[in-house]
C-alpha cells in the first residue's frame, strides 16, 4: 500500500505516518525529515536547504524531488511506502505521478490554523531519529528522552511562532490545492484531525480500511 499524508505543518502527518507505518509494516519517507539529516551530516544538499528551512519556506522542487525518486527505488519501499510532506507543491505532485509507483490514498488531514498555532508551541521531535511528540497530545514515557532511541527532544527551530506563520502561508498558497488535484484522481481521503492521536488513527483506519 502506497500512501501520501497531506496536511498543514502540525496537522499530524509525522504522527499518524509512524502509526501507519507500523500497523501496515511499510517504511514512512518524510522529506523534512530526510533534509534534517542532510543537515546534520553537513552535506551539501542539506546546506543548501538550510536557509529555506529556517525561514519557512520550501525547499526547491528539484532538490526535493530527487531525493525522493531516489529513495523510492530503494529495496524496502516495494512492500509500500507512505509519504510524509512530499509532495507539497503541484510540479512535485506530477513529477511524482511521472516516477513508476501506484498511490492508493492521500489523506488530508484537516486541522484549523487556529489549532495548529496551539499546537506548534508544544511540539517536540527527537534530534537523533526525527519522531515527533507533543507536550500534551503526545507525551514520550519519560520525559525529553525520546521511546523509540533514546534522543533527546527538542523544539525545531522552525516551530518557533514567527516561522509557524510563515509556513501556514506557504501551506495555504501552494500545498492546498494538491487536495484538489488528488481529488480528481480519486484518492483524496479527508479526515478531520483530532487532538488525540488514537482518534486520528481510528478515523483513517477505518476510511482506508472500509
Ligand atoms: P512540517 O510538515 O511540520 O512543516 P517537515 O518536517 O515536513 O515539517 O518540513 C520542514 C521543512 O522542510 C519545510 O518547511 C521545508 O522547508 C522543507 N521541506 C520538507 N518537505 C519539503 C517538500 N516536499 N518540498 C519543499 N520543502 C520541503
Ligand atoms: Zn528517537
Amino acid at each position: 500500500m502506497n500512501i501520501i499524508m497531506l496536511g498543514a505543518p502540525g496537522a499530524g502527518k509525522g504522527t499518524q505516518a509512524a502509526v501507519l507505518s507500523e500497523h501496515f509494516g511499510i517504511p514512512t519517507i518524510s522529506t523534512g525529515n530526510m533534509i534534517r539529516e542532510a543537515l546534520k551530516n553537513g552535506t551539501e544538499m542539506g546546506l543548501k536547504a538550510k536557509s529555506y528551512m529556517d525561514e519557512g519556506k520550501l525547499v526547491p522542487d528539484e532538490v526535493v524531488i530527487g531525493i525522493v525518486k531516489e529513495r523510492l527505488a530503494e529495496d524496502d519501499c516495494k512492500k509500500g511506502f507512505i509519504l510524509d510532506g512530499f509532495p507539497r507543491t503541484i510540479p512535485q505532485a506530477e513529477a511524482l505521478d511521472k516516477m513508476e509507483v501506484d498511490i492508493q490514498y492521500v489523506i488530508n488531514l484537516d486541522v484549523s490554523d487556529e489549532r495548529i498555532i496551539k499546537r506548534m508551541s508544544g511540539r517536540r521531535v527527537c534530534e537523533n531519529c526525527g519522531r515527533p511528540y507533543h507536550l500534551v497530545n503526545l507525551k514520550p514515557k519519560k520525559d525529553g528522552v525520546c521511546d523509540d532511541c533514546g534522543g533527546t527532544l527538542v523544539q525545531r527551530k522552525d516551530d518557533h511562532p514567527d516561522t509557524v506563520l510563515a509556513r501556514l502561508d506557504v501551506y495555504h498558497k501552494e500545498t492546498e490545492p494538491l487536495a484538489a488535484y488528488y481529488k480528481k484522481q480519486g484518492k483524496l481521503v479527508d479526515v478531520v484531525g483530532q487532538d488525540d492521536v488514537d482518534e486520528t488513527t481510528d478515523l483513517i483506519l477505518k476510511a482506508i480500511e472500509a
